[in-house]
């Protein structure tokens, strides 16, 4: 799906030398189907019941774009000093902030910890990353004030999928092990954290997500394998195993995300908490260091780029295309530059990677491509 970063394919692809010898296709008695499409299940075995995603131009909702905030070095989770005062970045995220966001969050934390200053923080940035920091530092004893530009649900965060998976986070050549052992902490301590908030009131969801290929996907050395046991039931299945078009599927049992409902939630705990927001734009650092608190997290996401000068920032533009929600859909589907995620405010198709594309403009090509891609995929279900 990815060229760059941490692709979604590189990840399934790391455990598919292990599942080689569970592919079960050939050389055994023929058996029933072990899913039936479209209907309930009637047999004791109860198979896997899969509803088809209605695919078609009528039942578009919305389309909407985003921009993910990409470091080819990954992510920045950094202390500083700013007149007097103490400054810690957290920023950078790609197509993994929602993935990592309490991760990262706890890392920032960490650094302002060290540094034993105490009493109040501003945290510059109300999307994910902003929310989530401000609630760790709420947590460790601070009086929490957030400044930001725009707040839920005009950030990019809230326009993003979300699947819990770091895809474009880092380019494989940029890796460093110093990062890759700060990516493996903070995606360890964010899977445990939305483990702890599934279910509707946050709007975290565990499902089945599956991986069409046609290819053998042999086992790739730049994978992250230290994320591998957070997958811990991925499987292999052969042809006639599932009911897509393609010749395999890896199925995941994977976190899903729901920006809408889980910012508000964040939003409101935050404020629960009292904490408190004050909408503003700041245009350079010397802003910053006139503000009373004398910590300060940099959460601005894309807007680091202008607002600290930091050139390795650049978007990777994101469309997604919603349909007329399907609550009988309970399943995701990701493949080669498409993928399907059902939400209670629609069905998600995606998927584009634009790097450097600037423009928050839906490019209807695009979205003729997706959907007809998720048309051939869900019409030709068996
Ligand atoms: C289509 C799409 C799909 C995605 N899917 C996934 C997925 O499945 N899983 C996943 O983990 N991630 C996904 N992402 C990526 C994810 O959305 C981002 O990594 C994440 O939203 C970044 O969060 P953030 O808080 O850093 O940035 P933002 O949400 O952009 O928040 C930045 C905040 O900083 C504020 N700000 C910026 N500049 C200033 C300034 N100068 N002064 C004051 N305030 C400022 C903004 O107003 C905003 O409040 C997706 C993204 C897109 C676009």
């Amino acid at each position: 799906m990815e060229k760059k970063g941490i692709g979604r394919r590189e990840m399934i692809r790391s455990g598919s030398a292990a599942f080689a010898g569970l592919f079960l296709g050939q050389g055994r008695p023929k058996r029933a189907r072990p899913y039936v499409v479209d209907a309930p299940p009637e047999s004791k075995k109860h198979p896997r019941h899969f509803a088809v995603v209605n695919v078609s131009r009528e039942r578009i909702i919305r389309t909407v774009v985003g921009l993910r905030p990409y470091r080819p070095s990954g992510f920045l989770v950094k202390a500083e000093a700013l007149s007097g005062k103490l400054l810690v970045h957290n920023y950078g995220h790609g197509g993994g902030g929602m993935t990592l966001s309490w991760g990262t969050a706890q890392l920032a934390a960490d650094l302002v910890t060290e540094s034993g200053k105490k009493g109040a923080a501003a945290v510059i940035g109300c999307g994910v990353i902003g929310l989530s920091t401000a609630r760790v530092l709420q947590r460790r004893g601070f009086d929490v004030t957030i400044y930001a530009k725009d707040l839920p649900p005009e950030t990019t965060s809230n326009i993003s999928g979300a699947s819990w998976f770091p895809t474009s986070v880092v380019d494989h050549a940029r890796r460093t092990p110093a990062f890759d052992s700060q990516f493996e902490r903070a995606a360890h301590i964010a899977h445990h954290a939305y483990q702890l908030l599934v279910g509707d009131e946050y709007g975290v969801h565990w499902r089945e997500q599956y991986y069409l290929s046609d290819d053998t996907q042999e086992d790739d050395p730049r994978d992250y394998r230290m994320l591998r046991d957070l997958f811990p039931a991925q499987r292999r299945l052969g042809p006639r195993e599932h009911p897509f078009p393609s010749r395999y599927a890896v199925v995941d049992n994977m976190m899903f995300i729901e920006p809408s409902i889980y910012l508000k939630a964040l939003l409101r705990d935050f404020q629960a908490a009292g904490g408190r927001i004050r909408q503003v734009a700041f245009v350079e650092p010397r802003q910053l260091a006139a503000l009373a608190e004398p910590v300060i997290a940099n959460c601005t996401g894309l807007g680091a780029r202008e607002l600290f000068s930091d050139s390795e920032l650049t978007p990777i533009k994101g469309q997604l295309t919603a349909l007329l929600p399907q609550p009988e859909v309970d399943y995701a589907m990701v493949t080669e530059g498409l993928y399907m995620f059902p939400r209670r405010d629609g069905i998600m198709l995606g998927g584009t990677f634009e790097h450097g594309v600037e423009t928050l403009t839906p490019d209807l090509e695009a979205e003729e491509r997706i959907l007809a891609g998720h048309q051939r995929i869900f019409g030709g279900m068996r």
